[in-house]
C-alpha cells in the first residue's frame, strides 16, 4: 500500500485514519450493523449523519442560520450551471468572471449559456502564470453576481485574498481549497466544493448558499437543479450518495480532531514550503510555473528541462512508490498535490527523492 504517497491532483488522498473508519463501515457502520453501502437514505441513521455534517461544517466554517448547507450531485460542474440557471434569471446587466485557468475557463463556458458573462480579467493570453492584482479589477456594482475560482488545480494558482465587493453576491469555486485553511466564508454569498479532492471521494458537492440569492430565482427549473427544493428536501430530493457524504463527515471529524482549519493550514503551508524551497533551490534544474505570491498551497505544479526528462522524473518517481505526480493532461509537466490528506512526512520524503533525482542527473 502507498495511499501515503498518493499526490494525485483528484479524487485525492484521504488520511489513514478516514481510510480505515471506511474500511470498517463497508463491512457494517458501528452501532447499526449494516454496510454503509446498504443503509436506507430515510433511516433515522442517515438523519443524523446529514444534521451532523451540517453543524460541524457550521462549526469550521463560522457559517451564521442565514446560510444553508447542501449535498448534491453533477460535481462542481454542474454548479458551473446551476450557478447561472438561478441568478442570472431576469439579470439586466451581466455577471462578472474571472478567468484564471482551466477551471474557470470551463465554468464561463458552461455560464454562458444561461444568459449574459463579462470576463472582466482573463490570464490566458499570459499563460495562466499569474492572478490579477486588485488594481488590474473593476467590479461592477449592478452585476447580479461576482464568480471566481479560488484555486486554478490545474495551473497551480491559489488566491491568497478575497475578491469581489461586498454589496454585490460573490460565488466561489472552492473545490480544490476548500478547508484547507481558514477564511472568511461568511463574505460569500454562494460556495460549492466538490468532495473528491480535499474531503472524501466523487459523488458529492457541497453548497453553502445563503438565503437571500435564491430571491429572483427561476419558477421553472427542474426539480433536481432548483436549490430551493433541494433545500425543502434537505439534500435528499432524490437517492443521494450516502456512502460519499458518511466519507465527508469522518473527513470533517478528523478536521475537528486535529485542531480545526488553522491546524490544517499549519501543516499544509509547511508542506508547501517545503515543496516551493526544493524547487526554488534546485539552480533551475525544477522550474515552477508559478512564481510570486500566487503559488498554490495544494497544487505545486513545475517543469524539467525537457519532456524526456520529466517522462524519466515520473518513470523514477513511480518506482519510488510516489503516484499521481502527472501534470494535467491539458499542461503537462509535472504536478504535486499537497491535499488535506497528504502529510508532512511524506511531502519530505518527496522532496528528498527529488534532491536525489536532481543529484544523480
Ligand atoms: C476538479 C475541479 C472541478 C471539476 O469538478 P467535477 O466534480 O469533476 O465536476 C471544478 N473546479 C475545480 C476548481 C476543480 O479543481
Amino acid at each position: 500500500m502507498h495511499n501515503e504517497l498518493n499526490f494525485s491532483g483528484g479524487p485525492g488522498a484521504l488520511p489513514d485514519t478516514v481510510l480505515r473508519q471506511v474500511q470498517e463501515a463497508i463491512l457494517a457502520v458501528p452501532d447499526v450493523g449494516l454496510s454503509i453501502m446498504g443503509i436506507s437514505h430515510r433511516s433515522d441513521w442517515f438523519a443524523s449523519v446529514i444534521a451532523e455534517l451540517k453543524s460541524q461544517l457550521r462549526a469550521l466554517m463560522g457559517l451564521s442560520d442565514d446560510y444553508r448547507l447542501l449535498f448534491l450531485q453533477g460535481g462542481a460542474t454542474q454548479q458551473f450551471s446551476m450557478v447561472p440557471m438561478t441568478l442570472l434569471h431576469h439579470a439586466r446587466h451581466p455577471a462578472q468572471y474571472l478567468k484564471t485557468g482551466y477551471w474557470s475557463g470551463k465554468c464561463i463556458a458552461e455560464a454562458q449559456l444561461s444568459g449574459p458573462i463579462e470576463t472582466i480579467w482573463s490570464g490566458a493570453d499570459a499563460g495562466y502564470a499569474r492572478l490579477p492584482t486588485d488594481e488590474e479589477l473593476s467590479f461592477s456594482p449592478d452585476a447580479p453576481y461576482f464568480h471566481y475560482v479560488s484555486n486554478e488545480t490545474v495551473e497551480g494558482l491559489q488566491f491568497h485574498r478575497i475578491v469581489g465587493r461586498d454589496d454585490v453576491p460573490r460565488v466561489c469555486d472552492m473545490s480544490s481549497d476548500f478547508l484547507s485553511r481558514p477564511c472568511a466564508f461568511d463574505r460569500f454569498d454562494l460556495i460549492y466544493a466538490h468532495a473528491q479532492k480535499n474531503l472524501g471521494p466523487a459523488g458529492v458537492t457541497i453548497v453553502a448558499l445563503r438565503d437571500s440569492v435564491l430571491r429572483n430565482a427561476p419558477d421553472n427549473l427542474p426539480g433536481f437543479l432548483d436549490y430551493r427544493k433541494q433545500i425543502e428536501a434537505d439534500s435528499i430530493f432524490n437517492t443521494p450518495p450516502v456512502f460519499a457524504i458518511y466519507v465527508v463527515l469522518l473527513t470533517v471529524r478528523w478536521l475537528r480532531d486535529i485542531g480545526g482549519l488553522a491546524a490544517m493550514e499549519k501543516i499544509n503551508s509547511a508542506k508547501a514550503a517545503l515543496l516551493y524551497r526544493t524547487l526554488d533551490d534546485s539552480d533551475g534544474f525544477y522550474r515552477s510555473r508559478i512564481v510570486g505570491d500566487d503559488r498554490s498551497m495544494m497544487n505545486v505544479t513545475f517543469n524539467l528541462a525537457t519532456p524526456d526528462l520529466e517522462r524519466q522524473f515520473l518513470a523514477a518517481a513511480h518506482a519510488a512508490g510516489f503516484s499521481g505526480l502527472e501534470g494535467h493532461r491539458s499542461v503537462g509537466g509535472i504536478r504535486a498535490s499537497l491535499y488535506n490528506g497528504i502529510t508532512l512526512p511524506a511531502v519530505e520524503k518527496l522532496a528528498n527523492f527529488m534532491d536525489d533525482f536532481r543529484k544523480g542527473r
